[in-house]
């Protein structure tokens, strides 16, 4: 509800988003779409429990967010969202294997349920033999994929996913949209993904287009 975000800039402030009004619904598959500095990305961390709105109201599954302290707000973000980073961000000192084992660490999964689920994605997602190497080691679109692994891994509730295809090839880039059809289509994920592709875009049930911090 009437969500903005604002920047200090001299004397005065830069909005990069106004008074946004938007609800999305349990097991909706929305398309984010709209110019390069729109706002999209700040949209979706704002959403995905990253980063605070600077005005407003943000009621996530009832919750508003804005009266939760830091240290709840993350142990929600680590427990029911999963969030596909437009910049990949793996951890650069831990292995392909290990980057997506984490959100099973932060659930709590025994060493044996984890074992088998990350074989599991690694299968699914046709990684096995990068499993051991670290992030540096991979191209973009593979660092890609392991970003995508690692956040539908511990099954979220909702996949926030930023451009989760931008820096693969069309084939890759359907499989991954065809997964997250399933996903949502099957167990009823709710999925937010931001996409500079009308055919990607065409995957989901709506779309809601930005133009410089609103909504269009
Ligand atoms: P793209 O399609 O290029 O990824 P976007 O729609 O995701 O763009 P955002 O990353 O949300 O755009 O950025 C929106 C605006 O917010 C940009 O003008 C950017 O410069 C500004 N912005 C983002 N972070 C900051 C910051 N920390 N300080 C100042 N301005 C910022
Ligand atoms: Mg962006």
């Amino acid at each position: 509800k009437n969500i903005s975000k604002y920047y200090p800039a001299g004397f005065g402030k830069t909005y990069v988003l106004r008074n946004i009004n938007l609800e999305i619904k349990e097991g909706e598959f929305v398309s984010i779409m709209g110019p390069s500095g729109s706002g999209k990305s700040t949209l979706l961390h704002i959403l995905g429990l990253l980063e605070e709105a600077s005005e407003g109201e943000y009621l996530l599954d009832g919750i508003s967010v804005q009266k939760l302290s830091e240290k709840k707000r993350t142990e929600l973000h680590r427990t029911s969202i999963g969030f596909v980073f437009q910049a990949y961000h793996l951890i650069d000192e831990l292995t392909v294997y290990e980057n997506i084992e984490t959100p099973l660490l932060y659930k709590g999964q025994s060493s044996a349920e984890r074992k088998s689920r990350v074989a599991d994605v690694l299968d699914r997602f046709n990684i096995v033999a990068k499993k051991d190497l670290f992030p540096s080691q991979l191209s973009g679109g593979q660092q890609q994929l392991v970003g995508i692994a690692r956040a539908i891994v511990a099954e979220p509730k909702i996949i926030f996913a930023d451009e989760p295809t931008g820096n693969l090839h069309s084939e890759h880039a359907q499989q991954i949209m065809e997964l997250f059809k399933e996903l949502n289509q099957k167990d009823g994920v709710t999925i937010v993904q931001v996409t500079h592709s009308e055919a990607n875009a065409e995957y989901g049930n709506r779309i809601i287009r930005l133009k410089d911090g609103w909504i269009a």
